[in-house]
């Protein structure tokens, strides 16, 4: 039997927000115990939900009943060719130093790496990089634990209908225990960083999404600034790792805590603030370079709430300068940049990069501060510009709106519903957005 414990104190995730205490927390160490567990919570028609690492930022994985991580059933199991077969509970940072190991990276990443792998699939986290799919399109294959109890294996020529589904299914399938994992031969990137005008980024846009392997940029509220990123392969040995601009020093160090718990003590304070940051980042240039699992990971020191839309490539622009003038006219109260990223189209039911090329825009709010009237004036301008939100990060939408914009979004609850028929991985969040 599987190692189960009352779960005593709340669990919360990272930002805080989400916080519950499961009846059951279970942590089985190999598939079988994971059947086991599933058959049993199914057999007296409970609930149980998988968690990762706990970023996702709504109650994705909130349950009265049963949580099970996978953080025993984590690791390399092997890599044939060019492809891994890696347990679902595999953090993502643990994951990158041995692949490193073996000569391997991952195609792209996130801007963490403390998610599991399982974990980051199922939202359809992605990096930045225009021709570049989410984590999900690395995927070859997966196993998968279903509400029978029964263990299979799904990939493009098995089971694909299973496939198309699961690769972004937000744990509502099935418990994912493995994953196929197309990797690249290990590789380096140089990474520059500079700020630039916000008009003349975004006129630059589309030559330096084709120019660069990833390319990313920060709009600082309440200013015209953006502060650049850029990343390509290069052969030039590795840099040391320090901070040299003041972005890095501000936005993705301790010192942002410190403006930050400024900012929620005088809220006032926060256009302020931002134009601060503007003007000490006014001319950061800086260059890095580092081996691929070190190059995409940044420390988030400073916790925040989060809401992302994924939008049709050409919509972002407009949707960003919409977002500008409502912040500065509305003197939205906030100091936390606005992130632009790139990512290529795939053909997964529901990620929200279903066949169409896209930009992802994320607003961001220190935790403690109110964020509730600039996300829902986000949205709406996401939304109006043919948005789809993420998986992992806050959303007011429900079925009735996710329906319309996912063209296989039956097909998805049709095999939701045969694999599991009585709502096992289902939760309160889920039964929002599936309609159920
Ligand atoms: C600081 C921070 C930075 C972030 N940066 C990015 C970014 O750069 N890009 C981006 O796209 N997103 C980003 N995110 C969002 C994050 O990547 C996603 O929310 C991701 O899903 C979190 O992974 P996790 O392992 O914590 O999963 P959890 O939040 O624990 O779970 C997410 C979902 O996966 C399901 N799940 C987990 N494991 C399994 C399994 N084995 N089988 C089946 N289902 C499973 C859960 O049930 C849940 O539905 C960020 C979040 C934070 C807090």
């Amino acid at each position: 039997m599987s190692p189960t414990k009352p779960h005593s104190t709340p669990w919360r995730n990272w930002s805080g927000a989400v916080r519950f205490t499961p009846q059951t927390f279970a942590t089985p160490s190999s598939v079988p115990e994971l059947q086991s567990l599933v058959s049993g919570v199914a057999a007296r028609r409970g609930q149980l939900r998988v968690v990762g690492s706990g970023h996702s930022f709504t109650p994705l994985v909130q349950t009265p009943d049963t949580l099970v991580s996978l953080d025993k059933l984590s690791g390399i199991a092997r890599i044939d060719g060019h492809v891994g077969h890696i347990y679902g509970g595999t953090q993502l940072k643990p994951l990158g130093l041995e692949l490193a190991r073996r000569g391997f990276g991952m195609t792209n990443l996130g801007d963490i790496n403390k998610q599991a792998l399982a974990g980051a699939v199922s939202t359809g986290t992605h990096g930045t990089g225009a021709t570049l799919g989410s984590i999900s399109t690395q995927v070859r294959g997966m196993d998968l634990v279903l509400a029978s109890g029964d263990a299979i294996h799904c990939s493009a020529t098995e089971n694909a209908e299973i496939y198309d589904a699961a690769r972004v299914s937000v744990g509502a399938l099935g418990v994912i225990a493995a994953l196929d994992i197309e990797l690249q031969p290990a590789y380096r990137l140089k990474l520059i960083k500079r700020a630039m005008d916000l008009d003349d980024c975004l006129a630059q846009a589309p030559d330096l999404a084709r120019l660069y392997r990833h390319f990313e940029f920060y709009w600082i509220p309440h200013t015209r600034r953006t502060l650049v990123k850029l990343m390509d392969w290069t052969a030039e040995p590795e840099s040391a790792r320090g901070m040299t601009t003041a972005v890095e020093l501000l936005v993705e160090n301790g010192a942002f805590g410190m403006v930050s718990r400024l900012a929620r003590m005088n809220p006032d304070w926060a256009p302020g603030i931002a134009r601060f940051i503007g003007k000490v980042t006014k001319s950061d240039e800086s260059t890095m370079v580092a081996d691929c699992h070190r190059a995409f990971s940044t420390a988030r020191l400073v916790r925040f709430q989060e809401m992302e839309y994924e939008l049709p490539a050409e919509r972002g622009p407009d949707a960003l300068r919409e977002l500008a003038e409502h912040v500065e006219r509305r003197r939205v109260l906030v100091h936390f940049p606005v992130e632009y990223r790139f990512v290529a189209a795939d053909d997964i039911w529901l990620s929200p990069f279903y066949r169409r090329d896209s930009v992802a825009i994320s607003v961001h709010q220190y935790v403690g501060m109110a964020h509730q009237e600039y996300f829902a004036a986000a949205e709406a301008i996401f939304r109006n510009h043919g948005g789809r939100p993420h998986w992992g990060k806050m959303h007011s939408l429900a079925a009735r709106e996710l329906s319309a914009m996912y063209p296989r979004w039956d097909d998805f609850q049709r095999v939701r519903k045969q694999l599991d028929p009585h709502g096992l991985f289902s939760n309160t969040l889920l039964q929002r957005w599936f309609g159920d």
